[in-house]
């Protein structure tokens, strides 16, 4: 009986059981900075988004320090990489306006590298150099424009200026361009290179297991203790999940789709992403994701193969490096390329149809489901 053993306690007794009492609590105490399960958790307002910030098995004290370099990060990346914040990107687009030249710091000098890389990757379909026309349909400013949609007669005269991300000379970290009607926006991948940075700053802290997740998309380090990180693919047309995948170790899952940013004129809807052939909205695609371990090119692969679309969205993604793609069309089939069905789990309802894309290696068609 419990009762009797403590009558029978004697000071020596009680004075061990303290001490073991101490060592447990000690043993406690180290197990909650050192439990496998511990996790620290929250939540950043940047580029108009919530970041959630998980990150594991790390002391709390740590943490918090790479949670506040993480941050200071953001705050500079929204300032100097945004298309209409008065930055440093601002003042490139407004040196280029005026024919001048203009010096980039290294905070800024490798996206325009990236942007170049990108466009000429996607074959001109992720093309930053449209900031005009991303304004024209009214998509620089928090609140996308309420105002009448551009004129024919304008996206043409903005289409024939032609602006691309080659007129862009960089020579160092002096950038010119030889057009003036180039106006950079970085919203097509600015979220991927900024997950990417952040990623960076966790592992230089010591971080090695942890996720970056800003409103979907989002980048992995290490994994979930005994299992990877798990990711579910947003549903373009409702506010669920379409299916679940697993990341490997340092991946990224990106999506771009007509559901994000958009704005309805006259029983139509036009989203933020434009085809830069046509100066007009993409109509075809709801929604594009991207799995790869580099955020940025996952990000602007899935604006891309918006873009692309259902006929070209397998050799776009194979120029781009690209192997993890799932596309949804307006009329609800999905495609995905072999590797990524391989990783996903549909929730729910399967798609009616599935399209499984070439496989890259033989180019021969894919399974039919
Ligand atoms: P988000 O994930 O933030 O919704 P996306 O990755 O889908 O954004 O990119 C959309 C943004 O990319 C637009 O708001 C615009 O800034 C820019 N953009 C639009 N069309 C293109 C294009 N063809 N190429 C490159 N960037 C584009
Ligand atoms: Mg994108």
């Amino acid at each position: 009986m419990p009762g009797a053993r403590y009558k029978a306690m004697t000071a020596k007794g009680m004075l061990r059981w303290i001490f073991g009492f101490s060592i447990v609590a000690l043993l406690f105490f180290l197990a909650t900075i050192r439990n496998p399960d511990s996790q620290v958790r929250t939540t950043l307002n940047v580029f108009g988004t919530l970041v959630e910030i998980i990150i594991r098995d790390a002391d709390e004290a740590t943490a918090h320090k790479a949670i506040s370099a993480v941050s200071a990060h953001f705050r500079r990346m929204h300032r100097d990489w945004h298309a209409w914040e008065q930055g440093e990107l601002h003042a490139v687009n407004q040196a280029v306006a005026a024919g001048r030249s203009e010096t980039v710091s290294p905070f800024l000098l490798p996206l325009i590298h990236e942007a170049k890389q990108f466009h000429r990757l996607s074959d001109g379909l992720f093309n930053p150099a449209i900031g005009a026309l991303v304004a024209a349909w009214g998509f620089h400013a928090d609140e996308p424009a309420s105002e009448a949609i551009p004129t024919p007669g304008a996206i043409q005269e903005l289409l024939s200026q032609n602006p691309t991300m080659d007129d862009l000379i960089v020579d160092g970290t002096r950038i010119a361009s030889r057009n003036r009607s180039v106006q950079l926006d970085f919203g097509g991948f600015a979220k991927g290179a900024a997950l990417d940075r952040a990623r960076e700053v966790l592992e230089s802290f010591g971080i090695g297991n942890a996720v970056l997740n800003a409103g979907g998309d989002l980048v992995v380090l290490g994994d979930h203790g005994d299992r990877r990180w798990r990711a579910g693919i947003r549903h373009p047309l409702d506010w669920g999940i379409i299916a679940s995948v697993d990341l490997n170790a340092g991946e990224g899952l990106f999506t771009s789709g007509n559901y994000e940013r958009f704005r309805d004129h006259e029983g139509r809807r036009y989203t933020h992403i434009i085809d830069p052939r046509s100066g007009m909205p993409i109509d075809r695609i709801l929604s594009v994701s991207v799995i790869h371990p580099e955020g940025a090119l996952a990000d602007a692969a899935a604006t891309a193969l918006c873009v692309a679309g259902p006929s070209d969205w397998s050799r776009i993604a194979r120029r781009m490096g690209v192997t993890h793609v799932f596309l949804v069309d307006k009329s609800g089939t999905v495609y995905v390329s072999p590797e990524m069905r391989e990783r996903v789990t549909f929730v729910g309802t399967p798609p009616e149809t599935i399209v499984v894309g070439p496989r890259w290696d033989t180019g021969a068609p894919g399974p039919a489901k």
